[in-house]
C-alpha cells in the first residue's frame, strides 16, 4: 500500500470527528432497534438488562437568521441505554453462550443477526443452554453508520478488561465481570462456553483506510477484498472454530478461501489470533478471560452497503451463531 505522508489530526479534529457525522434515520437507534430489544424482554424466559448508558454529541449547521453567515453550530446530546438479555433459567447450572453485535457500529448485519436469532430462535436452545445478547455495543456510531465512537476510538482495539477509554468498553468489560460473578459466584475456574463477536468488511472499509492514512491510524490489509464469510480464532479454540465454519458451509454460505486473510494464512476459513501478530483490545480477547471459547465472524463483500437486503448479511451470520451450539 502507498504511505501518504501528511500532518496528523489535531486534537479539535478527532474531538469534532464523530460530532459532525449526522445521524441517519433509518438507524435511529431509539427507533429501530431499542423497541425490538424491549420486546425480547418482555418475553417469558427472557430478562432485558440495562448494564450502562453511553452520551453522544451531534453538531448540526442551524440557521438563525436569514442570511447564511449567521449559520452556527449548535450540539445536541443524545444519552443512551446500553442493553443485554439474559434469555434461560439462569439459577440453573448450564453452559451459556454469548452473542455480541454492534461493536463496529457501521457494521448493521451484527445488531440484526444477533436480534434475529433472540426473536426467532433462542428459545428452542432454553432446555439446554443459558443464552447471552448484547445486541448492540456502540449505539451512537450504529445510528451514524461509523466505524469510530466519539474522539474516533476504534472500541475493537479499546476491549481491555481494565483501563479501556471509551464509555462503551468500560460499560462492556463492567457488565461481564458482573455476570460472571453472579452466574460462577466468583470461582474463576467456571467459565461461560462461548462467545461469538459478529463483525463485518463491507464497501467502505476502503475509504476507511484512506481517511485513516490521513489520521495517522491502523492500516487495512486489504490487497484481496476478501469475499464470504470467514472467523478469526484463538488456537485452542480450532475444534469449535471449525465446527462453526462448517456449519455456514452446510448452510449453504460462501467461505472466503483466499489464501490469506488480512495478510495472515486462511485455514478454511479460519484465521488464527497467533498467526495474526501481536494484537490487543479486541472484544474476543476481553471475553476470554471469561469464556472457554471465543470468536469474532467477518462477512465481506465489496459490494456490501446499507442497501444490501438484510437477509444477505443476517442469514451467515446466524449460521455461524447456529454453528457454535452442540
Ligand atoms: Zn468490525
Amino acid at each position: 500500500m502507498c504511505e501518504i505522508k501528511s500532518e496528523p489530526w489535531s486534537e479539535e479534529k478527532f474531538k469534532k470527528w464523530y460530532q459532525e457525522r449526522p445521524i441517519v434515520t433509518a438507524r435511529d437507534y431509539v427507533n429501530t432497534l431499542v423497541p425490538r430489544i424491549k420486546a425480547l424482554g418482555e418475553r417469558a424466559g427472557f430478562s432485558l438488562e440495562k448494564y450502562g448508558e453511553a452520551s453522544y454529541t451531534t453538531r448540526s449547521n442551524t440557521i438563525v437568521s436569514d442570511t447564511i453567515d449567521d449559520a452556527v453550530k449548535k450540539t445536541s446530546k443524545v444519552t443512551h441505554d446500553l442493553f443485554r438479555l439474559l434469555i434461560g433459567d439462569f439459577s440453573q447450572d448450564r453452559p451459556c453462550y454469548i452473542v455480541i453485535g454492534g461493536t463496529h457500529g457501521y457494521e448493521k448485519g451484527g445488531p440484526l443477526a444477533a436480534l434475529k436469532f433472540a426473536e426467532k430462535e433462542a428459545a428452542q436452545y432454553t432446555d439446554r443452554f443459558n443464552i447471552v445478547i448484547y445486541p448492540c455495543l456502540s449505539p451512537g456510531p450504529y445510528e451514524k453508520e461509523l466505524r469510530f465512537t466519539e474522539g474516533r476510538i476504534d472500541i475493537n482495539r479499546d476491549a481491555f478488561l481494565d483501563g479501556a477509554q471509551s464509555q462503551e468498553m468500560k460499560a462492556l468489560a463492567k457488565s461481564v465481570k458482573e455476570l460472571h460473578t453472579r452466574l460462577f459466584k466468583g470461582d474463576l475456574n467456571k467459565k461461560f462456553a462461548a462467545a461469538i463477536d459478529l463483525h463485518e468488511t463491507p464497501f467502505m472499509d476502503i475509504a476507511i483506510d484512506k481517511e485513516n492514512a490521513e489520521a495517522g491510524g491502523e492500516m487495512f490489509e486489504l490487497d484481496i477484498f476478501p469475499k464470504g464469510l470467514f472467523l478469526i480464532a484463538f488456537e485452542d479454540d480450532l475444534k469449535l472454530a471449525n465446527k462453526i465454519i462448517q456449519n455456514v458451509r452446510t448452510e449453504g454460505h460462501h467461505v472466503v478461501d483466499d489464501d490469506t486473510l488480512y495478510g495472515s494464512p486462511n485455514h478454511g476459513g479460519i484465521l488464527i489470533m497467533s498467526e495474526m501478530g501481536p494484537v490487543t483490545g479486541r472484544v474476543r480477547q476481553l471475553f476470554k478471560h471469561f469464556t472457554t471459547a471465543c470468536f469474532t465472524t467477518e462477512y465481506c463483500d465489496v459490494g456490501l452497503t446499507d442497501e444490501t437486503p438484510d437477509a444477505e448479511r443476517v442469514d451467515p451470520q446466524m449460521a455461524a451463531i447456529r454453528g457454535m451450539f452442540p
